[in-house]
């Protein structure tokens, strides 16, 4: 394969909060200041051999970096455009982002930024850079090494030694350093002594090829609740789940069912998600298991999301489900194209 023209060029790193760049402040943590310097300060300290094997990079800061717990669909499709219109100049990406929301994030970026021809590389860190046994400055040298690798061409998550499919990873542990998973899809690539490789066989090649076709739509009008998540619980009535789903405001829904794709016998329940979807609304069905997707239909409990045409998700997380609806419901779509493409792998989040 020929180099593509652009390796030469730096990475561009952009800071948007959390809290690997966090300092102690009277309310506890929250974002500091003069991230450049912080981060080159750290990098500094890394063993000659391995400061030789780092990309040159740039880094840019967000004008308010924010804890991630403050983002919303807005926050992604600014960070969406931003990349879109300065990728080019650089042969990768990586964005520094609090962890807590990292993976509704990744995804999201992941259907902005299709067909993407080069990497885009998420990480955070559960302990600020300054911190004694601090992730960050691992995960940002990790970050940093896949982004000047022009074969991943996909937004990813790097994190504790390993790179996951962005739009597969969900945030499974609020404490430990290994705080990132993709359930139902293996790691594309590892950290192995002082190398980083990347796994043959895990869809890299077929991901995105070809020219970018970013779809950056306007997500301002879904940011105030537009699209919602609906957790099964035993006993749930129908009424509280009309509550929601019978809101004008309300344009998509998350539904997580049990197992495979069950929910209660209550005719009433699937009536008003038959209601929901006859008036237009999006609704899709996950597993409220960690691992696994959803076959609705296979129990006879399942029968009540086919007659309601609720979407399968099939072995969709929450965040790329979640997402993908905010993503579809953003654009001028009908009804039928919208489903058709939901039910459709677009990135490899299905
Ligand atoms: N609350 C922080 C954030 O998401 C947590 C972190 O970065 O680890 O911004």
């Amino acid at each position: 394969m020929n180099e593509p023209p652009f390796v030469d060029r730096p990475v561009l790193v952009l800071y948007t909060g959390g809290t690997l760049g966090m300092v102690p402040s009277a309310e506890g943590l929250a974002p500091g200041g003069d991230i450049e310097a912080r981060v080159r300060h750290a990098l500094a300290g890394l063993p000659p051999s391995r400061q030789a094997r780092l990309p040159r990079f740039t880094l840019r800061s967000v004008d308010v970096p924010i804890d991630s717990s403050a983002a919303n669909p807005s926050d992604w499709q600014r960070l969406g455009g931003l990349i879109a219109e300065s990728v080019r100049e650089y042969s990768g990406v990586v964005v520094l982002h609090g962890t807590d929301t990292l993976s509704w994030t990744a995804s999201s970026l992941a259907y902005q930024l299709q067909g993407l021809d080069r990497p885009v590389v998420v990480t955070g860190a559960m302990q600020p850079l300054e911190a004694e046994g601090s992730d960050a400055l691992d995960n940002i040298e990790l970050a940093l090494r896949y982004a000047a690798k022009p074969e991943l061409q996909e937004v990813t998550v790097a994190f504790a030694g390993r790179l996951l499919r962005g739009v597969r990873t969900r945030k499974t542990h609020s404490e430990a350093d290994d705080a990132f998973a993709s359930p139902n899809y293996p790691v594309l690539g590892e950290r192995i002594d002082d190398d980083v490789i990347l796994y043959p066989g895990r869809g890299l090649e077929t991901q995105q090829r070809g020219a970018p076709r970013f779809e950056l739509p306007d997500y301002s009008a879904l940011a105030d609740g537009g699209v919602v998540r609906f957790v099964l619980w035993p006993g749930v009535q129908a009424w509280q789940l009309d509550a929601w789903l019978g809101d004008t405001r309300v344009r998509g829904a998350l539904l997580e069912v049990w197992g495979g794709g069950n929910v209660p016998p209550d005719p009433e329940l699937i009536g008003v998600l038959a209601r929901a979807s006859g008036e237009g609304k999006l609704i899709a069905a996950i597993s409220q298991c960690p691992i696994g997707g959803v076959a609705p239909g296979h129990y006879a409990a399942g029968q009540g999301l086919l007659q309601a045409n609720v979407l399968s998700g099939d072995t969709m997380t929450p965040e790329a489900a979640m997402t993908k609806l905010v993503h579809l419901l953003a654009q001028p779509l009908d009804d039928q194209e919208r489903r058709r493409r939901f039910l459709t792998p677009l990135i490899g989040e299905r």
